[in-house]
């Protein structure tokens, strides 16, 4: 295989049997690779990267280790040209200063623990409040907000970032030490695979996920409710007022939560039901058909406008389709456009949310000696529609 693994100001082109050293970087041929770059400072002064993966056919992932952000991702549209699918802010300083989670790895916990509570092995635990009156995606500081120790490397797969990262014993009010390791993978049939792994020394929930805002016409454009949207998932983890699971399971059928069959995000996002007002849109768990554990297809998204299709891979029991409507034009995106209600969503794998406080859904409780695991690809196409 044909690969170019780069760093910094060193320049290596590859072209058959030829490697060129010269002064600056520049690439001649489309063979899989890795380039790292200064990104900017914290501001504390920690130094941060920016990753460049590319594989064979082109497509690009940039992604940062502050957060494990990820930056933008090109992908090709019906006519091959490539466009940045997610959402983001221009610069580091504008990640540090105000940012709903775009593109970022989320811990220890990926949505909401109601009050901040929960009690393990006869403990009570208090975290922070981080989004009154609950806490949400690991409390104030989570690991969107963490500095990762990065190592860019190749595989037969693709380019890849390993990101690892250790949260002390008491971070955010959560019991043990974490040794939390992910790897993004660009692959070769233009996915972007996310491996988690994490360990601990003490008994702690972990709920990892990414916060990746899509938007299949492309970044900056203005909503995604034109685009079609398939969840294989018979239920859903209905909500109380502040978007905390009752702990039942709600059939979807008959609802405006039923997407096991594609259609138009638009079509029932402001109809009149409680589980639509409480997550002003869609901000809720879908309980996820077929065994979790298993790497499998549990949702679609196209654009009919570009001819994008994303399928959603995952181990995971549930997804949170979080449809961005806090988002309010208060913020410019990276080409500088305000991104205005409803200019991305999520689909964030995960399991269901405030399970430390549910015994009857799975456990997210990781003890010593075990070691936590999932796995998620987001998987691009060009289709003529969502059911190629
Ligand atoms: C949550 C939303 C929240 C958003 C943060 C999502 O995961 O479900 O309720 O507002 O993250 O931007």
């Amino acid at each position: 295989m044909r690969q170019l693994v780069r760093h910094s100001a060193r320049l290596a082109i590859t072209v058959t049997g030829l490697i060129f050293m010269m002064g600056a970087t520049m690439s001649i041929e489309a063979g899989p690779s890795i380039d790292s770059a200064p990104y900017g400072k914290l501001p504390d002064g920690t130094p941060i990267d920016l990753f460049t993966l590319k594989n064979a056919q082109g497509m690009e992932a940039q992604i940062t280790n502050y957060g494990g952000i990820v930056v933008s991702l090109k992908v090709p549209d019906k006519d091959g040209k490539l466009g940045d699918v997610v959402l983001g802010r221009p610069s580091l300083d504008d990640y540090v200063k105000s940012s709903p989670y775009f593109g970022a790895l989320i811990g220890r916990y990926g949505n909401r623990i109601a009050k901040g509570r929960f009690t393990l092995d006869g403990v009570e635990y208090k975290l922070p409040i981080s989004n009154p009156p609950n806490s949400l995606h690991g409390g104030n500081k989570g690991f969107d907000k963490r500095v990762w120790t990065a190592k860019p490397h190749m595989t037969d797969d693709g380019p890849a970032l390993d990101l690892s990262y250790t949260s002390a014993d008491g971070e955010e009010g959560y019991p043990g030490k974490l040794d939390v390791k992910v790897t993004y993978t660009l692959t070769n049939d233009d996915g972007l695979r996310i491996d988690y792994t994490a360990t601990t020394d003490k008994a702690t929930p972990v709920n990892l996920t990414n916060h990746s805002y899509f938007n299949l016409d492309g970044d900056g454009s203005p909503t995604i409710l034109d685009e079609k949207l398939m969840i294989k998932a018979s239920h859903i983890t209905p909500v109380d007022a502040t978007l905390i699971p009752t702990g039942k399971l709600m059939p979807v059928a008959g609802t405006p939560f039923d997407f096991t069959k594609p259609r138009l995000i638009g079509e029932d996002i402001n109809s009149d039901n409680e589980q639509i007002r409480f997550g002003g849109g869609y901000d809720h768990n879908f309980v996820l058909d077929g065994e979790s554990g298993k790497l499998r297809l549990v949702a679609k998204l196209y654009s009919k406008k570009t001819g994008r299709l994303m399928e959603v891979l995952t181990t995971e029991p549930g997804v949170q389709f979080y449809s961005g409507n806090f988002l309010d034009g208060t913020l410019t995106g990276k080409t500088g456009t305000p991104y205005p209600k409803r200019s991305g969503l999520c689909l964030e794998t995960q399991h269901f949310p405030d399970s430390p406080n549910h015994p009857n859904f799975p456990s997210t409780i990781l003890k010593p000696g075990e070691t936590y695991r999932s796995t998620t690809e987001y998987r691009f196409k060009v289709a003529p529609s969502i059911n190629e």
